[in-house]
């Protein structure tokens, strides 16, 4: 293939899932199914496969198959073990990244380079956490003399992880790596509109994880996805995707006391200072909303620009969106694919006919392209809204699409309270050349993540989550094995050395 004449959606489908079927994993081996579903490609909206569908009854026999391995085998494994068996691993998704690669750019219609990029990611997250975890210790307490106080950290057993389908086989690293390697087994539901890049990357663990220690069920939410949440053998739960689920979710768990861990969406804004570097900030702006087409938890969906600079940060900002045009997602030089799922096309759409309703204006962008070669694909144009005030529905609500608000703010303690009025506190961008004023509105700004003259990096060494109705409890970093991993506290009284002889 060339980067001038990409192989064609169907050639590419053919070649991708030759040989393959995609269905539960279960107990180290393919699980048979009543039903497939079929999972769509968003740039023609032809089927690329038909999936397994996993109901109740396979949960059970995950979470069943994930505790024998658990009991028989996992639990006695040291931390030593699980990396030796997690590089191995490693090892095999590296030698099949482009194969991941096209199949998660076909199901998800993420351009190409850009889904590399996050296989390499989703692998560099499981490498890191073979080989932290190594670093795990306990505690000695020295409370009093008489007691010999000291604290061990172990798995939960069988966890359960639900991801969204806008970061397939990089949330699943997120979420395995840390579990599997604290010493858990795992049962993953990835999402219905994207579960091929997930299903194959647990296939490709046969013969190097033990049977049983990480398994996939792909299916419905509300069948999969809620056995799982209220399971009775699950002792924890890890949940990727919108609040509205987040919060069925940790209902369901509440009655057995189990822990949840929430990532959920964003609203989150971009505040722009007098003095900022307009190219970084118009960089970083635009990268923040476009990449992914915008179907980002922590895109950067409300700029917030200092009144003196913003009909310039707007002129090369509209410029910065007509370098994102939409484009095929197999070719290498697409940096905007389409939308993942026909339910946000019309979502998007409908935000951009609201947003014009409620009174903002189309700076930008604002509908579908013409161009006749994307006219079978979920493509809605990048977008910008300006005229917009924080009441209304597109300054609040997430749109999970490529269209960004712009305010103006005179004043610091204005910017402030505009970025932190909303419900939401994923993110928050800031650009500025000063300091001070970087630190200061790290400070002030209500999110669990800040990005100061650019989006991201997003690094495993770095904690990852939400304040407010964003989330609870933080993905990567060594802050996430504290969410897989219990402290039992051992207390030893002494008694008094005397040697009987
Ligand atoms: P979603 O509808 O909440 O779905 C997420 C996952 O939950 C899917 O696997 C889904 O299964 C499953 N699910 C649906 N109903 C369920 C139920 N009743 N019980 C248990 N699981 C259920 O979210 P989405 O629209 O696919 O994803 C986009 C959302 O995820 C956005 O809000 C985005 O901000 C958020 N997100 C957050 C982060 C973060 O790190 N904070 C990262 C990525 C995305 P089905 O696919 O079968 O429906
Ligand atoms: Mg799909």
């Amino acid at each position: 293939m060339t980067d001038e004449e990409p192989l064609s959606h169907a050639d590419t489908i053919a070649e991708v899932t030759d040989g393959l079927s995609f269905g539960p994993w279960i107990d180290g081996g393919p699980a048979e199914t009543a039903e497939t579903f079929e999972t769509i490609d968003p740039a023609t909206h032809e089927p690329i496969a038909a999936v397994g569908r996993g109901d109740a009854s396979h949960v059970d026999r995950a979470v069943s198959a994930a505790w024998d391995a658990y009991d028989r085998e996992w639990a006695k494994t040291t931390y030593a073990d699980r990396a030796r068996r997690l590089v191995e691993w490693i090892k095999t998704l590296r030698d099949h990244a482009e194969e991941l690669t096209r199949l998660e750019c076909l199901d998800t219609g993420k351009p190409i380079a850009d889904t590399r990029a996050e296989v390499e990611g989703a692998i560099d997250t499981l490498e890191y956490y073979a080989s932290i975890a190594r670093g795990e210790r306990g505690a000695q307490i020295p409370a009093t003399e008489n007691t010999h106080i000291y604290t061990r950290r172990e798995p939960y057993g069988v966890v359960g992880q639900i991801v969204p389908w806008n970061f397939p086989i990089w949330s699943a690293a997120w979420k395995l790596g840390p579990a599997l390697a604290a010493g858990n087994a795992a049962v993953l539901k990835p999402a219905t509109d994207a579960p091929l890049s997930i299903i194959r990357m647990v296939q490709l663990s046969a013969d190097i994880l033990p049977a049983g220690v990480c398994n996939v069920v792909p299916g419905s939410g509300s069948t999969v996805g809620s056995t799982l949440s209220d399971h009775t053998d699950i002792r924890k739960v890890s949940f990727t995707g919108s609040a509205e689920v987040g919060e069925q979710v940790m209902r369901a768990a509440a009655p057995q006391i189990v822990p949840v861990t929430l990532e959920l969406g964003g609203k989150s804004p971009f505040v722009v200072f007098p003095d900022a570097d307009l190219e970084t900030a118009v960089d970083a702006a635009s990268s923040g909303i476009f990449y992914g087409t915008g179907q980002i938890c922590d895109a950067l969906s409300r700029a917030i620009v200092h009144e003196n600079i913003a009909d310039e940060f707007l002129t090369r900002l509209c410029e910065a969106a007509a370098g994102y045009a939409p484009g095929d997602p197999l070719e290498e030089s697409t940096t905007l694919g389409p939308l993942t799922t026909r339910s946000g096309y019309d979502d998007v759409r409908e935000y951009m006919q609201l947003g014009r309703e409620e009174g903002a204006t189309v700076a930008t962008g604002g509908g579908t392209p013409e161009d006749p070669k994307l006219r079978d694909g979920w493509y809605v144009e990048p977008t910008v809204f300006t005229e917009v005030d924080s009441a209304m529905t597109i300054a609040r609500e997430e749109i999970f699409g490529p269209v960004l608000t712009v305010q103006t703010f005179e004043t610091y303690e204005e910017a402030i309270e505009m970025a932190n009025d909303t419900d939401y506190g994923l993110a928050a961008g800031i650009a500025t050349e000063r300091t001070s004023i970087a630190h200061r509105a790290a400070a002030d700004l209500q999110a669990g993540i800040v990005y100061v003259n650019a989006y991201g990096p997003i690094l495993p060494e770095a904690p990852y989550g939400g304040f407010k109705q964003s989330g609870i409890g933080r993905e990567l970093g060594t802050e996430v094995l504290d969410h897989y991993q219990q402290t039992k506290t051992v207390c030893v009284t002494l008694s008094e050395p005397t040697i009987d002889g």
